[in-house]
């Protein structure tokens, strides 16, 4: 077997199962991670089609049914606390024939970490600073100032890619911003709401979602905020992300700004753009090698992100291991086979942002008129359409 070192910048959803797979098929992956530890997310993800599949291959599925949220209902209020719809989305997990989960991405990235911990070396607090490659690898320098030389190099460190900042030509990158911006958080503000119900205040242009994670205390909930914006906003800090939230939410009434109150006295919160990675080219240059979202970020618009993550990894192992670790083969067998689905899913959660979040009072009163019909079994069928969900693994048969 041909190129057996490979470094993994980045212990997310992506890069953890990665090197899980490469190890399993003799490989000898190394993960470097930023962060002092794996990264909090302080949101839920819905996980459904091939990243389910992914997590069978893993043998996690019923590791996966435990962390399951069960979320089957929304109530959706205006920013006055006035209750203007209920959308039951059981159906959508019985259309998946119980394989549609959602759970914090935090307990995604634990489990994928209890499988990889012991077989793979994870070094954290460290970041590439250089890449240098020659014809027998890819010398790489950290910021801890020491050089190793890998066989190969793939950047699964997420949507602002450091990987892809070094290696790749900027002008090739498009980070196409879709106009909205989310921040997301979990905190300890009493609800009382059920586990599986969740609780959405939504005016046109600004919503935020919120879920209980410890029904027994009823002091442990995650709650997402997503706001329009019309042009990119400048680097904020801590304080003037919580303060530009408490703005755009003024309107809102009890819990929304206790929680507000809550994420001003954290250290910080997830607060990002939500954009689209979009590389002209290919998502290789020579033995580096970009996946999940430092590739093709599809955005939360999506709802497919983890699981196209999961995909990219699985896939990439399988194509390295094919190939007998031959990387220009494998990196171009993975991304034709691919590419196709990340940009279809891409074009359709564009598509999709007006019904996930309206922009004007009558888009919104069509909304909420149509959706609880739509949620149900006869038309579910259509929307998963619609969201491009397809289970890549079985296409390929
Ligand atoms: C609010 C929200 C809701 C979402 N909802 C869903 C959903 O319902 N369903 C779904 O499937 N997806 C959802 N997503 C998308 C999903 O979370 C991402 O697509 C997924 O996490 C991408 O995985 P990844 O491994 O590519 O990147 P990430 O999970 O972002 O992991 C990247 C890792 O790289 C590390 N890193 C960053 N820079 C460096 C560096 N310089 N050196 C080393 N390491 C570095 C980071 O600390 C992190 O650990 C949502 C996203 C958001 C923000």
């Amino acid at each position: 077997m041909k190129n057996k070192r490979v470094l993994i910048s980045g212990a997310g959803i992506a890069g953890l199962t990665l090197a899980y797979f490469l190890e399993k098929n003799g490989f000898e992956p190394v993960i470097v991670e930023k962060a002092k530890s794996l990264r909090d997310g302080g949101y839920m993800i819905d996980f459904f089609s091939s990243g389910v599949h992914v997590i069978e291959q893993m043998g996690l599925l019923e590791t996966l049914k435990d962390r399951d949220h069960g979320s089957s209902i929304v109530n959706q209020y205006t920013d006055k606390g006035k209750k203007n719809m209920t959308l039951d989305i059981s159906a959508f997990r019985d259309f998946q024939k119980g394989k549609l989960f959602n759970f914090l991405r935090t307990d995604l990235v634990d489990i994928l970490y209890q499988k990889a911990k012991d077989k793979v070396e994870l070094r954290y607090n460290t970041s590439i600073v250089k890449v240098e490659e020659d014809d027998s690898g890819v010398l790489v320098s950290f910021n801890n100032g020491n050089q190793e030389k890998f066989d190969l190099l793939i950047g699964a460190d997420g949507i602002h890619s450091n990987v892809r900042g070094l290696v790749f030509d900027i002008d090739n990158v498009e980070q196409l911003f879709l106009g909205y911006y989310v921040a997301a958080l979990e905190h300890k503000v009493p609800l009382k709401i059920k586990k599986e119900e969740v609780l959405s205040m939504t005016i046109p242009n600004r919503q935020v979602m919120t879920y209980t994670i410890d029904e027994s205390s009823l002091e442990h909930n995650s709650s997402v905020f997503v706001f329009k914006t019309e042009a990119r906003l400048p680097f904020m800090n801590h304080n003037e992300q919580v303060q530009l939230l408490q703005k755009k939410f003024e309107t809102f009434v009890s819990p929304v700004p206790e929680i507000l109150e809550t994420a001003g006295r954290l250290d910080h919160i997830y607060f990002d753009e939500v954009a689209q990675i979009k590389i002209k080219g290919s998502w290789s240059k020579g033995r580096t090698l970009l996946i999940g979202d430092a590739a093709y970020c599809v955005t939360l618009l999506s709802g497919q992100g983890a699981s196209m993550a999961m995909t990219g990894a699985y896939l990439l192992a399988q194509k390295l291991t094919e190939s007998n670790g031959a990387h220009e083969t494998a990196y171009d067998a993975f991304e034709t086979e691919l590419r196709p689905l990340v940009e279809s899913l891409q074009k359709k959660a564009a598509k999709n942002i007006g019904s996930y979040l309206p922009s004007s009072r009558i888009s919104m009163w069509v909304r909420n008129l149509l959706a609880p019909m739509l949620f149900t079994k006869p038309f579910v069928p259509f929307l998963m359409k619609q969201l491009g969900a397809v289970n890549f693994f079985e296409e390929k048969k």
